[in-house]
C-alpha cells in the first residue's frame, strides 16, 4: 500500500484505520474488518486517471455518466477491487465499504457507515464542521452521515461539481428514517 499511494495519502489511510477501529469499538463493528477497510479504502487513489479508467476496463467496473465525468468518485470502486485482487480481501463487506466510500448508498451497513464516516474524520482532517462531524460520530452515526452528507453537498454545489444521485438517495434515506 505504502508503494502504491503517496506519502499524504498513506498517512491519511492509516488514520482512517485508527478512527475507524476506535468506531468499531464503540458502535459494535467487526474491528478487524474496520481495519482493513480503513487501511485499504483509498487504494486506488492515486493511479493517474488514464489508468483508472483502464483498470474500470479490466476489473468490468460499469461506469454511471456522473462518475465518468467526476474521476474523484471512480478510486473508490476501484479500491474494492484492487483490495480483492491485489491484496487478496475476499470479504464482501469490506468490499462493500470500500466500494461505496465516497457515494455512500441507502441502508449502509455498519462497516460501510463507518469507513464513510471515519473518512471524514480522522484527525489530519482539517475543515469547518469537522468538529462538531466527530462529535456527533462518537454520539449517533446517523445523525454524523446526515450532517457529514450536508456537508459534502454544500461543498460539491460550491464547486459547481455534478452530484451523485447516491449522496442524495443516503441523504434522504436516513433523514426520512
Ligand atoms: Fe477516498
Ligand atoms: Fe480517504
Amino acid at each position: 500500500l505504502k508503494d502504491m499511494l503517496l506519502e499524504k495519502r498513506y498517512n491519511h489511510s492509516l488514520m482512517v484505520k485508527e478512527t475507524a477501529v476506535e468506531l468499531a469499538q464503540i458502535f459494535g463493528a467487526d474491528v478487524k474488518k474496520a481495519e482493513i477497510a480503513g487501511l485499504l479504502h483509498d487504494c486506488a487513489k492515486n493511479f493517474t486517471k488514464d489508468e483508472m479508467f483502464f483498470q474500470c476496463d479490466k476489473y468490468k467496473i460499469v461506469l454511471d455518466d456522473i462518475s465518468k465525468k467526476q474521476a474523484g468518485l471512480i478510486h473508490a470502486y476501484l479500491g474494492a477491487e484492487v483490495a480483492k485482487d491485489l491484496f487478496g480481501i475476499e470479504d464482501e463487506e469490506i468490499y462493500d465499504a470500500i466500494f461505496y466510500h465516497t457515494v455512500g448508498k441507502p441502508d449502509m451497513s455498519l462497516l460501510t457507515k463507518i469507513i464513510y464516516i471515519a473518512d471524514a474524520i480522522e484527525p489530519l482532517r482539517h475543515y469547518e464542521g469537522v468538529e462538531r462531524l466527530r462529535e456527533l460520530a462518537h454520539i449517533d452515526l446517523d445523525k454524523a452521515l446526515i450532517y457529514q452528507i450536508d456537508m459534502t453537498i454544500k461543498s460539491v454545489l460550491k464547486k459547481g461539481s455534478l452530484l451523485h444521485p447516491n449522496t442524495v438517495d443516503t441523504r434522504n434515506y436516513y433523514l426520512s428514517r
